[in-house]
């Protein structure tokens, strides 16, 4: 997904991922094919299956006996405690940051955006300030910027994007002032694939001393992610599209900015003292968890996290590379599709419309041939307003996909073709 991982996939070729033995790990294919019907899950930029490892650490979590985290002195609390900051431990090596307390379990990418919005934003946005975005943002990443900046009387401003789906990081120097009081960018785009070069954006900001947040819901599942070599200020994932559970997240934030950080929601667990007339916060990241969190969800995620790492993520994203060029490649031969973005790099996603068939169409003509794919403006109305189109069909792989479904994709494509022919 990108140069170095390119020079790392090459090398690592020879010992490429047995996708046969991957998919077995994922019990829902079985399921499937047991049921006497095919799945080829091309909706994996909504969300991923889950392996048998996650499976069991959700239910390990119950099975062994449910216990409330921190506050409890009996075995079952203590065990509850044990396995939620173990499963911090494991985010924080996953993203390669300095400590577990700069890790907060969120709900997944959306909350991470929020809380940084409310807590980090909004008492140093004032009116005239500037928050860029990007052309190509779900919107997770655009509303709760837009409505801190209503709320302030801030303006957002956009980085635009060229028609290969690139965005235009000229204008990102022209774009960085002295009003600008963060910058949010996603690592890949969910609609065209786009690999963003992060390194560079985050440089960028940080020569001006612009704190910039990186949305890497769609990148942590397609390869490494290094936050202390990236050197951002905020990053954000989802559980449920890196083959965790949904309903969790993470969010990796600088110490000092967590520090100097009022609480997102106060209630239980988040305090150390409270009293009618006062109450003292507890230090990050227990300030920002307030109540009872998701236990079982973060202990899945850890799991989850320790299986693609067991994989190894650069035998992960080769893998994945080859799926993808392969689709990419026998699509853009058929006549009468048109792929939407050709960006330089490309990671995960690719979307497309038919001439003369609306993409609901097409993606419910490819289900009834066991092909699961997603229609429609992927909550990137701005991508797809740019291109002039509601709605694209866009394929989106995983470590489980194979070469052979993305050969059933393009000819259940062709078979649509032909019946709107
Ligand atoms: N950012 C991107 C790039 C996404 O693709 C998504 C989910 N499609 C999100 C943010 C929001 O993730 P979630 O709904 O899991 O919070």
């Amino acid at each position: 997904m990108n140069p170095a991982l390119t020079a790392t996939a090459a090398a690592t070729a020879r010992e490429a991922l047995d996708a046969g033995r991957v998919r077995a790990d994922f019990p829902c294919f079985a399921r499937w094919r047991a049921a006497g019907d095919t799945l080829v899950y091309l909706d994996n930029a909504a969300t991923t299956q889950k392996p048998q490892a996650v499976l069991d650490a959700v239910t390990e979590v119950y099975a062994g006996g449910a216990g409330n985290i921190h506050r409890g002195v009996h075995r079952l609390s203590q065990r509850a405690t044990e396995a939620y900051e173990g499963a911090r431990e494991t985010v924080r090596c996953f993203l390669g940051a300095d400590s577990a307390d700069d890790i907060v379990f969120v709900r997944g990418a959306t909350e991470g955006i929020n809380l940084v919005a409310r807590s980090f934003l909004a008492p140093r946005l004032t009116a005239g300030d500037e928050v860029v975005v990007s052309r190509m943002e779900h919107h997770a990443n655009i509303v709760p910027w837009q409505m801190v900046c209503e709320e302030r009387g801030a303006r957002l401003r956009v980085i635009p994007m060229g028609p290969e789906g690139d965005l235009d990081l000229d204008a990102l120097e022209d774009l960085l002032g002295d009003r600008t009081r963060l910058v949010a960018v996603t690592q890949v785009s969910n609609a065209l694939g786009t690999v963003n070069p992060i390194g560079e954006i985050v440089t960028a900001c940080r020569r001006r001393g612009v704190p910039i947040l990186v949305d890497g819901a769609q990148a942590v599942v397609h390869g490494p992610v290094d936050v202390a070599t990236l050197g951002c200020d905020f990053y954000v994932f989802s559980g449920h599209k890196v083959y965790g559970p949904s309903g969790v997240g993470a969010l990796y934030a600088r110490r000092e900015h967590l520090e100097s950080m009022p609480p997102y929601q106060g209630g239980g667990d988040m305090i150390r003292s409270v009293s009618f007339e006062h109450t003292d916060f507890a230090p990050p990241p227990q300030r920002f968890e307030a109540g009872t969190p998701n236990i079982e969800g973060a202990v899945g995620l850890a799991a989850a996290l320790d299986y693609l790492s067991g994989l190894g993520l650069e035998r992960v994203a080769a893998h994945e590379a080859g799926v993808l060029d392969h689709a990419v490649r026998r699509l853009s031969t058929l006549p009468g599709v048109h792929l939407v973005g050709t960006p330089k790099e490309r990671a995960g996603v690719v979307s497309f419309v038919l001439d003369g068939v609306h993409p609901h169409d097409v993606g419910t003509i490819l289900d009834a041939r066991g092909v699961a794919v997603r229609a429609g403006h992927h909550c990137a109305q701005p991508v797809m307003d740019f291109f002039g189109l509601p709605a694209t069909t866009r394929a989106s792989f995983a470590v489980y996909s194979t070469v052979e479904e993305a050969d059933a994709l393009v000819d259940a494509v062709a078979e649509v073709q032909e019946i709107f022919a």
